[in-house]
């Protein structure tokens, strides 16, 4: 058999855990440790001690316990890892915890001076019976490991149990009911020649077991503990039923410890094993934890170049939306000036052509912010007055034909603090949200536009722009500042998008509200310049006005 490539999941049990050099380090030393206090034992096993009572029923007791939890780690293990040899193995341990208590029960004088099951040879076989149990279920883990992997694991471990305890009650049975068939094999508390042939049938069984597990590499950490449990069993055999005399002496009571420690020498490597996986597992869960951490911070760059991309896309579209505006009004100057050179108002002509240049300035200026824009550079920011920034912006807005019929309400609050903004920027906003409520105005009977600023609650600067207009639709307004939303069959649905952009890169908030003409009511705050900045600053249109 080779080791499978360890998964996750198998190499983090004993049974599929390759044995380390380590383990097999430690393992020789514990055998080595107990061959060395058998052999100084041996000589003394027939010494008689104290008959100390208690010590059977706390034996039996923590025996029994071991056994018990040793087979409920083991059944786990096998619960997830469906491996038959663990079954076997477990099922092993469950009978050895078992078997201890008709043992128990049948020890002569423990309970009384009558036993309570059996006879007087009855405690003794259960003894034999015990110690060869457990190395044959040694023998069937050996012989079933690398056989295929069970699906029904609930069935197959309700059956193991099954099968346990039918194996122990008919042990229970042939030792009681069958007591007069079996062969005498105590005498008192000493022993008949027939019980060398009963241990060399034990010691046969126990060895085999330790030579199929020793002959069957590679070796598991599981497989390398048993064996050295497997020695333990034969030193406890040797002492207790070879070596020693009869009950209640020195070999006796080593030979029982040598049991205890034989049974919970899987049970503590179960324990220590199960805290270094706590361990592994903490670990992998780290690495986990960093990889997805990783993980994300990569999908957070992707979502990152995507959202540039996107918002590329939209400053393109932008774009051509923004210079359209200067781009009209330019048309607009040109001919009013041809229409003025043709009826030689040369003056006026003029004045109609500077304009017209003031527009090629203003669109390159739109290009060039939105570059900047685009390229997440710092906006330009200086300290501007509001009523300026938004006169030049309604004027702006309200040229051209389609503005005819529209009347301005403008309601500038006194004493304004000036505001820190990039002025091409925020007069973009003003553009689109005027030239928006000019449009939605179009088919009204009545046509308002209230354009107001005020100082907000917050301290910021407040301007808003409403309109008389039907007001938004339910679509956009569900998507409101979602990019390409648009009800106007020439639009591209990005000015909201972007207004809402630009006054969020200036730290402020743009909102919707209904106006009182039933219309849309945009506002949007804009940060004003600290004062102790006021007086270092240079307030461009504070000398413009
Ligand atoms: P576009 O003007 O290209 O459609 P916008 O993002 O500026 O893109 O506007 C999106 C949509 O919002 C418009 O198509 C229009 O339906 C609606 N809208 C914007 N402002 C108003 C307003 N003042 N009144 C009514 N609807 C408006």
């Amino acid at each position: 058999m080779t080791w499978e490539q360890p998964s996750a999941e198998r190499s983090v049990f004993l049974s599929s855990l390759p044995a380390s050099a380590r383990d097999w380090r430690l393992a020789r030393w514990v055998a080595s440790v107990l061959l060395g206090a058998f052999l100084l034992c041996a000589p003394f096993a027939q010494v008689k001690l104290p008959e100390v009572w208690a010590f059977i029923p706390s034996y039996q007791g923590a025996y029994l316990v071991i056994d018990l939890i040793t087979a409920i780690l083991l059944f786990a293990q096998f619960a997830i890892l469906g491996t038959v040899s663990l079954l076997v193995l477990a099922s092993g341990y469950l009978f050895n915890g078992l078997i201890s208590i008709p043992h128990a029960l049948s020890f002569p004088r423990l309970f009384g001076p009558v036993p309570l099951i059996g006879g007087p040879q009855t405690t003794a076989w259960l003894y034999m019976i015990w110690h060869a149990g457990f190395p044959l279920a040694v023998i069937g883990y050996s012989l079933a490991r690398g056989s295929r992997s069970i699906r029904y694991v609930g069935v197959s471990v309700a059956a193991g149990i099954a099968v346990v305890i039918a194996c122990t009650v008919g042990a229970t049975l042939l030792v009681t009911a069958g007591h007069h068939l079996l062969p005498q094999i105590m005498r008192g508390d000493g022993y008949t020649p027939v019980l060398p042939i009963a241990t060399g049938t034990v010691c046969t069984i126990t060895l085999v077991a330790l030579l199929l597990l020793w002959k069957r590499p590679p070796y598991s950490v599981l497989d390398v503990w048993l064996m050295v449990a497997m020695s333990a069993w034969l030193f406890d055999i040797g002492l207790s039923a070879v070596l020693n005399a009869g009950r209640f002496d020195f070999g006796f009571y080593a030979g029982r410890l040598y049991g205890l420690l034989a049974a919970g020498l899987v049970l503590l490597i179960l324990l220590i094993e199960t805290g270094a996986v706590y361990a592994r597992l903490a670990q992998s869960f780290a690495i986990e934890t960093r990889r997805q951490e990783q993980r994300l911070h990569e999908v957070q760059a992707e979502l990152i170049h995507v959202s540039r991309l996107t918002e590329l896309g939209q400053m393109v579209s932008a774009l051509a939306h923004e210079v359209n505006q200067p781009l009209t009004a330019i048309g607009s100057y040109v001919r009013a000036s041809r229409r003025l050179l043709l009826v030689g108002a040369t003056e006026k002509c003029d004045e109609a052509l500077q304009k017209a240049s003031d527009q090629v300035t203003r669109a390159s200026q739109v290009i060039q912010r939105l570059r900047q824009f685009v390229k997440k550079a710092d906006a330009q920011r200086e300290a501007e007055d509001v009523r300026q920034t938004v006169e030049e912006a309604a004027a702006l807005a309200l040229l051209g034909p389609e503005r005819h019929g529209v009347y301005l309400a403008a309601d500038y609050a006194p004493d304004l603090p000036p505001v820190l903004i990039d002025k091409v920027q925020i007069q973009q906003v003003l553009l689109n949200l005027i030239r928006n409520a000019v449009e939605a105005m179009r088919d009204s009977r009545r046509r308002k536009l209230t354009i107001k600023t005020m100082l907000s609650v917050d301290g910021l600067v407040e301007i808003s722009v409403a309109d008389s207009g039907p007001g938004l639709p339910e679509q956009v307004r569900e998507k409101l500042f979602q990019p390409f939303i648009t009800t106007k069959p020439s639009g591209m649905g990005v000015g909201l998008s972007i207004c809402h952009g630009i006054i969020e890169a200036h730290g402020g908030r743009l909102w919707l509200t209904e106006s009182p003409e039933g219309g849309a009511d945009f506002h949007f705050t804009l940060p004003v310049l600290a004062e102790r900045e006021l007086a270092s600053a240079p307030l461009s249109s504070r000398t413009l006005a």
